[in-house]
């Protein structure tokens, strides 16, 4: 029986961060990972049939602290591209720039957002008024959904259309009244009001796979032994209270057991375990309580650059993002174009074969980019990812386990455990340092400071 201090299962962002952490401060840890690679969803792999290296873009933000650390630990910030500019596009290719200014946080984004024509009169006093609520900060009780929260605060159709929406769906994948106002004020106030630095929008400039493989060598240089093609069968606490887990026909013995596996596996994990009857309905209800909810991506490559541009939020389509790959990847120029169109909340698409998907997304992405029509599309791919996140449906705070278990010993990690997070790279990597922290016995012990508010905000 192979013995170790901690066992770790689940080498998604969450585990890789919980491992990491656990071996620096001197634990003996073992990761074990049922799949062959690492980085849970946040992963790429090779296209056989395209004979390319496919993911979904992830993109993070400049308050994305925890996740970054762990990137410069790692050696990894360089690979990250990062852009102060958003850029909003209509139909009628009419074209919004949101970038901050040289007022001071909150008013950063004020002038661009006055000049910004894909908003009227109106519709920019209201979001003004809806931004204000969101000023001190946002709330702490999850239970208004933010469907209810726009109706209350009056917004208007086009406001909602070309602002709220194309935010909130896209940070928090799904529908407004699956989201609560907690979650989406939280995604204002971090990238619209709090500073310029937190609302940074950050692009890794690599698959993803390869993205995360210097966290991985940062886990293994670390010292954690980390197991791929291990997935772990059965977890069992023994009398003197030591754990025993069974992976890959090997057993395992350790002090403390780290799950940072999905919310469904964790599910079929902890009720192999001894509990009352009363834990068992509350743990059940809980696990109920998750909603999972599903992002599509179409991937274009044409024989040319189509768009001038690295990446923009489409308005009024079924697409939420364009990222144009080859140019974050900064491809030379002979390598043709390669983008990624993001549908967030795609249950719609759930239900559509490939071509439908293809053809009524390259027939809105060229309404977009009408140069598209001459370039040559040389080949194409759909992914569809059915969990992608969990929904902050209002009310799920109170269903989000803490880290330490009723189990002495037994602790979760993964982006969908209590972080005060939506289902996020930053909020796995959060929930996998609280962990290690809970397992040492000191909370905070492994977190990275907030960025701090900047200009009259640090009033606030
Ligand atoms: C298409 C898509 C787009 C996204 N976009 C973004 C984005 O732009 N920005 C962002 O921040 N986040 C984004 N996310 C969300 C982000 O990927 C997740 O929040 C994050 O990766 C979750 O990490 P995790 O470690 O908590 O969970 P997971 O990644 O699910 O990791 C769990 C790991 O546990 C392993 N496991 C499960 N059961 C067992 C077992 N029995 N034994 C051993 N191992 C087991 C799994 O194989 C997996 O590797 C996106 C996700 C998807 C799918």
């Amino acid at each position: 029986m192979a013995k170790s201090d901690v066992i770790v299962v689940g080498a998604g962002v969450a585990g890789l961060a919980a491992a990491t952490a656990l071996s620096q401060a001197g634990a003996r840890v073992k990761l074990l990972e049922r799949r062959p690679y690492i980085g849970g969803r946040a992963y790429s792999y090779e296209h056989p049939a395209l004979e390319e290296t496919i993911d979904s873009q992830h993109v993070v933000l400049g308050c994305c602290t925890n996740l970054l650390d762990l990137a410069q630990q790692a050696g990894m910030a360089e690979t990250i591209r990062w852009y102060d500019e958003l850029i909003f596009l209509e139909p009628n290719g009419q074209r919004t720039p949101l970038r901050p200014g040289r007022l001071p946080a909150p008013m950063h984004q004020t002038m661009s957002f006055l000049r910004a024509p894909m908003l009227g009169l109106a519709d920019k006093a209201c979001i003004a008024s809806g931004l204000l609520r969101f000023l001190r900060n946002y709330p702490r009780d999850d239970s208004e959904s933010f469907a209810s929260w726009l109706k209350r605060t009056g917004q208007t159709e086009r406001a909602i259309r070309h602002f709220w929406e194309p935010v909130v769906v896209g940070a928090l994948n799904d529908t407004f009244e699956r989201c609560s106002v907690k979650y989406a004020g939280k995604v204002f106030h971090e990238s619209f009001l709090r500073s310029p630095e937190a609302g940074r929008l950050g692009v890794p400039a690599a698959p993803l796979s390869e993205f995360f493989a210097p966290i991985a060598a940062l886990a293994s240089r670390a010292g954690v032994d980390v197991r791929l093609k291990a997935g772990l069968e059965s977890l069992e606490q023994t009398s003197d209270g030591r754990w025993t887990v069974r992976a890959a026909g090997e057993t395992h013995c350790a002090d403390a057991v780290v799950l940072a596996s999905d919310f469904k596996q964790t599910r079929v994990l902890l009720n192999s375990l001894p509990a009352t009857v009363e834990d068992k309905a509350r743990m059940e209800a809980g696990f109920e309580a998750f909603v999972p909810a599903p992002i599509t991506t179409i991937h274009l490559w044409y024989d040319r650059d189509v768009t001038g541009l690295d990446h923009a939020v489409l308005l009024d389509t079924r697409i939420q993002w364009v990222f144009v790959k080859s140019r974050i990847r900064r491809w030379p120029v002979e390598r043709g174009c390669y983008l990624e169109l993001v549908i967030s909340a795609s249950w719609p698409e759930l239900e559509m074969g490939r071509e439908e998907i293809l053809s009524s997304a390259i027939a809105e992405f060229e309404t977009f980019f009408p140069a598209a029509r001459q370039a040559k599309l040389v080949k194409t791919g759909v992914l569809k990812e059915a969990r992608a996140t969990f929904s902050v449906t209002p009310g799920l705070d109170r269903y989000r386990p803490a880290q330490a278990t009723q189990w002495p010993g037994l602790f979760l990690a993964g982006d969908w455990t209590a972080t005060e997070w939506p289902s996020t790279m930053e909020g796995a990597v959060r929930s996998g340092r609280l962990a290690a922290g809970a397992v040492m016995g000191d909370r905070g012990r492994f977190m990275a400071p907030e960025l701090p508010a900047t200009g009259l905000m640090k009033f606030l």
